[in-house]
């Protein structure tokens, strides 16, 4: 059974030196989440417009702009220029998407676990061509050729961009276009483990207005002991920032910062650890921002092929549930009736 703790009580550490719960920084600085109680004025985007142009236009100040840069955008995965405004504003104004943050306090797998049970799933499996016809569909795998009626492709974005899963025949061309019309945005995480707490001990969250923006600790909720274990999150220009010169410099320059915030230069980890998407080459990415433009970008991937290839995953998702888990777990509902009506319709 997963359990569930909502975080918005959670204590944070702001950058004025403050410990606030979620909620009370919210109320104080109203510019503290955008998504949550920022009440954009009633201007539409326009259709190829960025996040930035756009926030920009209905009067967002440089600190409102740079606080859009390290909380949304940190968040969505890219920088506001790679952000379709259309599809971050439809996402802001939907009122279904989430009643705050919650944390699976056993751990995320046992989400997946709980989905898998009963069913026959091969790990380990790579999947390297798929041939789809008139007749049937042919998945090549590593561990050899398995032939459907049709197939539900859930890969990553970034995966299906990377062309290291070939189709043949190729794809058609509006699906090409819907691939390039979206954005695997670029991300890592960096993990410190310290020897003794660095901060107060009830403080989950810490925002810094330098690089890496968003800190957390992962033992909140899970640990009744201080937190030891620091984790930051750096996407789009943080992440291409962080990672010039490559991945023992990102953590060095993560540290840095931690001591600069801290006041405490001589802050050293036990141990240090960076998660790369980018470079994972069964990710290459940490999940799918559409760009200025394409706002029906997600639509079109998510359209089947011939009645052969259908589409699933978070990046198939609609505004408000891309990029998310439970975007992911929604799309696979909506491709699972897809079927369901084609074959009854036969
Ligand atoms: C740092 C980070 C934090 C996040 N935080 C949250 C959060 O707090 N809440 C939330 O809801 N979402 C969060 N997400 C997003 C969420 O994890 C994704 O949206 C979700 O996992 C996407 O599910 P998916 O099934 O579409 O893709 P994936 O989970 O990526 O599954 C795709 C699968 O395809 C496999 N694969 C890749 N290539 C091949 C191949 N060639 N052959 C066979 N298999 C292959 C991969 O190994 C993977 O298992 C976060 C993501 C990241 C990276």
């Amino acid at each position: 059974m997963t359990q569930w703790k909502k975080t918005d009580d959670s204590l944070v550490r702001l950058a004025d030196g403050s410990v606030r719960t979620m909620q009370e920084a919210r109320a104080l600085y109203p510019d503290f989440d955008l998504t949550r109680s920022w009440a954009l004025p009633d201007i539409d985007p326009l259709p190829d417009e960025d996040l930035g142009t756009y926030l920009r236009r209905i009067g967002f100040s440089e600190a409102q702009l740079d606080y859009a840069r390290r909380s949304f955008a940190n968040a969505t995965g890219e920088s506001l220029r790679y952000i379709s405004a259309q599809g971050a504003v439809a996402e802001m104004r939907d009122p279904s998407c989430g009643r705050g943050d919650f944390r699976i306090l056993d751990g995320y797998d046992s989400l997946a676990y709980t989905q898998a049970a009963g069913l026959d799933i091969r790990l380990g499996h790579i999947v390297q061509r798929i041939m789809w016809g008139d007749q049937n569909v042919r998945v090549v795998t590593n561990h050899g050729i398995f032939t459907a009626d049709r197939v539900v492709i859930t890969l990553p974005l970034g995966v299906l961009q990377s062309g290291a899963v070939e189709f043949d025949p190729p794809l058609p061309a509006d699906k090409q276009a819907a691939l390039a019309h979206i954005r695997m945005g670029p991300g890592i995480k960096l993990v410190y483990r310290f020897a003794e707490p660095v901060m107060a001990a009830e403080i989950m969250a810490y925002y810094s207005p330098l690089n890496p923006p968003m800190w957390w600790s992962p033992s909140a909720g899970q640990s009744e002991s201080p937190y030891l274990v620091w984790t930051a999150l750096a996407t789009g220009d943080y992440c291409r920032d962080l990672l010039k010169d490559g991945e023992a410099a990102a953590l060095q320059m993560g540290l840095e910062t931690l001591r600069k915030e801290l006041n405490r230069p001589d802050l050293t980890p036990v141990d240090s650890y960076l998660v790369n998407w980018v470079a994972d080459p069964y990710a290459r990415g940490v999940y799918s921002v559409v760009t200025p433009g394409h706002s029906e970008a997600r639509l079109e991937l998510a359209t089947p092929v011939d009645n052969r290839l259908f589409w699933a995953g978070e990046a198939t998702a609609p505004h408000g549930y891309a990029a998310t888990v439970h975007g992911a777990y929604a799309s696979g509902k909506r491709v699972a009736q897809e079927i369901i009506s084609l074959m009854e319709s036969r």
